[in-house]
């Protein structure tokens, strides 16, 4: 048969295959998609040829040397760094909210020190109308609350890293299975804004909006305020001081969320940076970039090998009776299993479904060589029902795209439904639980690993998933 089946290949399963064929094992992977590179893949755009990413956008960042090192075998990297604004009341604000963002806001020249005077003053204040300095009219326009929640649409969460994010435990290098580590925040991955300005609202309404917000629902992360706790506003307010919270959070968690952030709970972020500099970078890590031939063939690098056999469009969990070779009836307890995909799939949800948001894309090619001038610009008010827009030509300067076409996606962010790609985990107290027996089941399982971020139901970025796939290779 073969030394090793590896099921899904993204970052992940890539690494883990890799690894284990250069030690001369033979490694059947398996891909229920039609190419290899998980969501992190991208293709040329057919109208432009311009480089998609077509599960979101996705920047390279790493401070992890190992990680920087094995990827720097496959391809090399472009100088990109991640910039990403904001727009809030017809301005545009640059993010993560730095000195720039607050003397802008607050329309004033504070210096590093009087400004972080300033916002921990701002820290306890209780009601919008209690803010000491005059912010932007942008400021003062946003009403209370974003009304009820299927009023709302889908939110979308942000490319990076540093902000708000919803995960379970903490994304640690190791993932074969065992107990979960269920702890609050991670690493994080949303942010606050995606890109471009603010040109005239292009026609794509978008994705209609799901008619429940799931605010009510016990699966919900509202559900986990039941019974008491600190919310989302609370947290934030005590983290950025109100008037940031009220421009750039408050109605951006909404959409993401469908839910007011009065209903969520604080553990759905774990921080939000203010930087008292002009630096506006998104990432800070020593190493950034994207892939010089693209993510695409990044991957396909990865797995070129002569020991890894690559079976794309083969679902591991299918039910297939003429037996396909590589299904969980034909190989577990018969070969070593690294399985990559959903978890409580994988035990046909007998514990229940875990919790999930999923992405909307809406894609454009509006009539213009640069339709904002950035790569993502995040839309912070409900007036736009999008979290961001996504300009994939300003990811690659360097290359020779043409000067008069675009292409772009409006993201919107809502609860997955079963069959809807599962991006984000929601990580309610509920879905805890269900974590807990699936991962108890997975003990049970002869020989086989539970990995990547469906696998360990754990938000990963992609040097976290890498650096998690070499570790678990180690141990194989
Ligand atoms: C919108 C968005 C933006 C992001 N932006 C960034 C970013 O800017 N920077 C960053 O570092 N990270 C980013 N990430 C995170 C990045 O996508 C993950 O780190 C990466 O995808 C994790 O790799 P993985 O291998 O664990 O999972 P995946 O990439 O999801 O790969 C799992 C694979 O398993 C396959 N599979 C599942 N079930 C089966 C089955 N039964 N049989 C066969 N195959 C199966 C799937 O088809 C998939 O290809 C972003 C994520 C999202 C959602």
């Amino acid at each position: 048969m073969t030394d090793l089946v590896v099921v899904g290949a993204g970052p992940f399963g890539l690494t883990v295959a890799r690894v284990m064929a250069e030690q001369g094992r033979r490694v059947a992977l398996v891909e229920r998609r039609a190419h290899v590179g998980g969501n992190a893949f991208s293709e040329p755009d057919e109208t432009t040829g311009i480089e998609v990413h077509r599960y979101g956008a996705h920047i390279f960042h790493t401070s992890n040397q190992r990680v920087w090192g094995f990827l720097g075998r496959f391809t090399g990297w472009t100088p990109y760094l991640h910039r990403v604004f904001t727009v809030h009341s017809g301005e545009v604000f640059p993010l993560p909210v730095n000195l720039g963002t607050i003397n802008q806001f607050f329309r004033t020249a504070l210096s590093p020190d009087e400004a972080r005077a300033l916002i921990r003053s701002q820290a306890s204040s209780p009601a919008p109308d209690a803010v000491p300095l005059s912010p932007s009219p942008a400021a003062d326009a946003v009403p209370p609350g974003p009304g009820p929640a299927s009023d709302v649409v889908p939110p979308d969460p942000g490319p990076a890293s540093d902000v708000v994010s919803p995960g379970p435990g903490p994304a640690s290098d190791v993932v074969p299975p065992g107990p979960s580590p269920a702890s609050p925040a991670n690493s994080g991955q949303e942010s606050l804004s995606p890109s471009s300005s603010a040109p005239a609202t292009p026609a794509s309404p978008g994705p209609a909006p799901p008619s429940s917000a799931g605010a009510a629902s016990d699966s919900s992360p509202a559900a986990a305020l039941a019974d008491g706790g600190e919310s989302l506003d609370v947290k934030a307010v005590g983290m950025i001081g109100r008037p940031l919270y009220e421009a750039f959070i408050r109605e951006y968690t909404a959409k993401q969320w469908q839910v007011a952030p009065e209903l969520l709970p604080g553990a759905v972020i774990s921080r939000l940076p203010v930087r008292y500099n002009y630096d506006a970078r998104y990432f800070s890590d020593p190493y950034q970039g994207l892939p010089v031939d693209g993510y695409a063939a990044l991957w396909e690098k990865l797995a070129d090998h002569p020991q890894i056999e690559v079976r794309l469009g083969e679902d591991f969990l299918a039910d297939t009776p003429d037996g396909g070779l590589y299904t969980k009836a034909n190989c577990v307890g018969q070969v070593p299993v690294v399985f990559t995909g959903p978890i409580d799939r994988y035990f046909d949800y007998v514990c229940g479904e875990l919790g999930w948001r999923t992405l909307d894309f809406v894609w454009d090619h509006p009539a213009t060589g640069d339709f904002q001038g950035c790569p993502v610009m995040n839309y912070a008010d409900l007036a736009q029902p999008w979290t961001r827009i996504i300009e994939f030509k300003h990811f690659h300067p360097e290359r020779d795209y043409p000067a008069d076409r675009t292409v772009i996606a409006r993201e919107f962010s809502r609860l997955a439904a079963m069959g809807d790609e599962p991006y984000y985990p929601v990580a309610t107290p509920q879905d805890r639980a269900r974590l807990e027996r699936y991962r108890e089941a997975a003990k049970a399982e002869p020989n086989v690993v539970f990995g990547g971020r469906l696998g360990r139901y754990q938000y990963l970025d992609m040097d976290m998933a890498i650096a998690a796939g070499l570790t678990t290779a180690a141990g194989l």
